[in-house]
């Protein structure tokens, strides 16, 4: 149970935390999801605070300055579903037709929380999934707070769901931000009914619980919000963390035993949400949607309350579809890696006469699947655009699939043989593909189509194929035509990581970076002030502040930061003043304590205490950085995650490598005694950003040592994040000789 009190106002607020398996903290319990139970409660707490939990709850007065408050005794629960939490929150009340809905916040928080626009997602939410399921929601209210210092994103608590703050903004919000909003307050709410009401019977199960309410989320927002190109968005950023998990060393079945809590961690990461959801849809991809739906619920109904394993939710599916699943299950949940699909055609003149679809298996692994997918076939219409002149469904098995190809059909330009992105596959290019698009690319009239090319170009990247700086030149020129706001997203992530990648592999990339950066720079300020919407402006802008680094660039944060200039739409928030200080801090800037002092002034909130904390740790002297992984190994003064993450995620910038290597010994040194009782969400971040790759064979020689003295007396987290960042440092340096 977690408590906070706000450096605002004083005021305490608890949270409860249970999963996966904290309950034993709060109450004595056997802690695992086979065994439910029903939860009765009572709590004695101070006059002003309200008190939340599962069940609906009444106050009476108590003595000296308390109350008394009673909950009715709930459902069959899994332990990790209760939950208690209590303070002095604002509460906002609604209803989705007989379901009462509470909304909570701290009350300094409370102006900025976009009330209306929570309740308007959850109701028609609500409404989508009772549809789909074609059952009630299962409890007798709904709860959500927005909790101060939440570890995740959000808590599926039973009825009483908890939120973190970061999805709550001190100004207007902008797209994104409201997209991930709906999007985590969708998720949430589908695991009502799929963990919460039927739940599995073990942790082995849980990537269904993830993968589906991470799939669930994105039909609702399709059908419920003004997000509907979600399945775009899906593989631009979803599918894209996936399949880099799914070529880590450490990479695994999604279903796979599970034999104690510790392995947890290893357990619940983008095989589990990402890849999971992506399996799922090609599994509605298989079965049909509307089977897939009543398999669904047949599945609910007939388990409600209770606990499942997988096999019960595939009997369902087979049920309703008619068709055996049993090789799907294989080779989709028991068997890691992905494979590559590519094209191989013929003509005859300027027919197409024959198609193939080439699959393979990525290095390491050698399993073939069977594919549901739609290829396309492109042609240049009288204008030179790229339009779509056929596509094909395909049931593609083993190495060579040939493909019916419809009488007259012209010679393709470029083929895409996973249109809509139906399956969990990369596609690969020939050499051909890639010169067509080096010119074409902007040409190709289907927006999703543009961004699964673009990513395969980004793979070749990745693969040592083209240098960073041509690929993030390319995609400047694209991005001065692109309209689709998916594929500029997409675009500006990839001059993200490409001048953070080309930071990493100095001197290697001395002569072309600074002329790209100032160029990135001058392009991302030009939009923000001409681009013709607001959503495009902020994501350019955001853009200028994730590249800036040039002694240009930063005057003109800095000018922005004192007010000097302003953006005509750009609001800089209290967020971004933090932002820009943490920017000017990592670069050296010679008054950066003066500022630091003057802004917690004007900033005093938790948010600014962290936005300060981040900004310290950013300045580049070693005795800085060694002092921060000093107070990380055993805080003192950073007591809670929220502000060891504010710590640890701005530590070691692209720019600080050498400072990253001098300290590196010691931050390895600690991890056998930090495997010993550090917690596992403390553990990932701090090997993920910590380890975060320096690509030079030092680093990846002292990572290797550490895995070899002391493998053994590293815990489970320990061990694979310490493996992955061994290969992220190997894989970055051998990028060196293709720059
Ligand atoms: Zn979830």
């Amino acid at each position: 149970m977690h408590r906070f009190v706000d450096p605002e106002d004083g005021l305490t607020y608890l949270h409860s935390y249970l999963w996966p398996y904290y309950a034993n903290r709060i109450l004595p319990s056997f802690d695992q999801p086979n065994l439910k139970a029903n939860f009765s409660l009572r709590v004695i707490a101070p006059d002003s605070w309200t008190v939340f939990s599962v069940s609906p709850g009444a106050a009476e007065a108590g003595t000296d300055g308390t109350r008394l408050w009673t909950f009715g005794k709930t459902p069959k629960l899994a332990t990790y579903m209760f939950s208690l939490h209590a303070g002095p929150y604002r509460i906002w009340s609604d209803d989705s037709g007989d379901v009462p809905l509470r909304l909570m916040a701290r009350q300094s928080l409370a102006e900025f929380v976009a009330v209306d626009e929570w309740f308007a997602v959850t109701r028609n939410g609500m409404t989508f999934y009772e549809d789909y399921f074609d059952i009630p929601y299962p409890f007798e209210k709904y709860d959500q707070l927005i909790v101060p210092e939440f570890n995740i994103g959000g808590m599926e608590n039973a009825a009483a769901v908890s939120f973190a703050e970061s999805f709550i903004q001190r100004q207007a919000s902008n797209r994104q931000q409201r997209e991930r909003r709906a999007s985590i307050i969708l998720h949430e709410l589908a695991h009502m009914w799929f963990g919460n009401l039927v739940t599995h019977d073990w942790w082995n199960g849980m990537w269904l619980n993830e993968s589906f309410a991470t799939q669930m989320a994105r039909l609702a927002m399709v059908d419920t919000t003004e997000f509907t190109d979600q399945w775009h968005d899906y593989f631009t950023k979803s599918k894209k963390v996936a399949y880099w998990r799914d070529s880590r060393v450490t990479t695994h079945p999604i279903e796979m035993p599970v034999n104690g809590t510790d392995q947890f961690a290893m357990l619940f990461d983008a095989i589990t949400y990402q890849k999971g959801g992506s399996v799922l849809k090609q599994l509605q991809h298989r079965v049909g949607a509307e089977n897939y739906r009543l398999g669904v619920s047949n599945y609910l109904k007939e388990n409600a309350f209770g606990t499942t394993e997988l096999a019960d939710f595939i009997r369902h599916q087979e049920k309703s579809a008619g068709i055996d699943l049993g090789g799907w299950s294989d080779e989709w949940l028991m068997t890691p890696g992905f494979n590559t699909l590519s094209v191989e055609s013929e003509c005859n003149g300027k027919l197409l006469s024959s198609l193939t679809i080439v699959q393979s298996a990525t290095a390491g692994q050698s399993r073939l699947r069977t594919h549901n997918v739609e290829v396309a076939l492109f042609n240049p219409d009288a204008n030179g655009n790229l339009i779509i002149t056929t596509s094909i469904p395909v049931l593609v098995k083993g190495a060579n699939t040939q493909v019916a190809v419809p009488d007259g059909q012209p010679c393709p330009a470029i083929v895409n043989p996973n249109h809509n992105d139906w399956t969990f596959a990369r596609i690969t290019l020939s050499d051909a593909d890639r010169t067509l698009l080096s010119e074409k690319l902007g040409d190709v009239e289907d927006p999703l189509s543009r961004s699964m090319f673009l990513a395969s170009l980004s793979d070749d990247v990745a693969a040592g194929g083209t240098p960073l700086a041509a690929f993030a030149r390319q995609a400047l020129r694209l991005a001065e035509i692109e309209q689709n706001y998916r594929v500029l997203e997409q675009i500006s992530a990839s001059l993200v990581e490409a001048v953070d990648m080309m930071q990493r592999l100095r001197p290697e990339t001395d002569e072309v970076l600074p002329r790209l950066i100032d160029d990135i720079e001058q392009f991302a300020l030009r939009k923000a002030r001409l681009a013709e919407t607001q959503d495009v402006k902020q994501l350019w802008f955001d853009i200028f502040l994730q590249v800036v680094s040039s002694e240009a660039g930063l005057a003109t944060a800095r000018a922005l930061f004192d007010g000097a200039v302003d953006i005509d739409g750009i609001e800089i928030s209290p967020e971004i003043r933090w932002w820009i200080l943490t920017i000017l801090s990592r670069h050296d800037a010679k008054d950066v304590a003066e500022l630091f002092a003057a802004e917690i002034e004007r900033d005093p909130s938790d948010f600014g205490q962290r936005g300060l904390l981040s900004a310290q740790a950013a300045a580049p002297d070693l005795a800085n950085k060694e002092k921060w992984v000093t107070e990380l190994q055993a805080p003192q003064e950073l007591t809670s995650f929220a502000r060891q993450e504010a710590v640890i995620f701005n530590l070691f910038p692209a720019t600080q490598t050498e400072q990253q290597l001098q300290v590196l010994e010691k931050i390895l040194g600690s991890l056998p005694e930090m495997s010993k009782d550090a917690d596992s969400y403390f553990l990932t971040s701090y090997a993920t950003a910590l380890l975060a790759p320096m690509c030079r064979p030092e680093s990846s020689a002292l990572m290797q040592a550490t895995l070899d003295e002391y493998g053994d007396q590293l815990n489970p987290t320990a061990t694979r994040f310490l493996r992955e960042a061994h290969q992220a440092d190997v894989e970055c340096h051998a990028l060196r000789a293709a720059q």
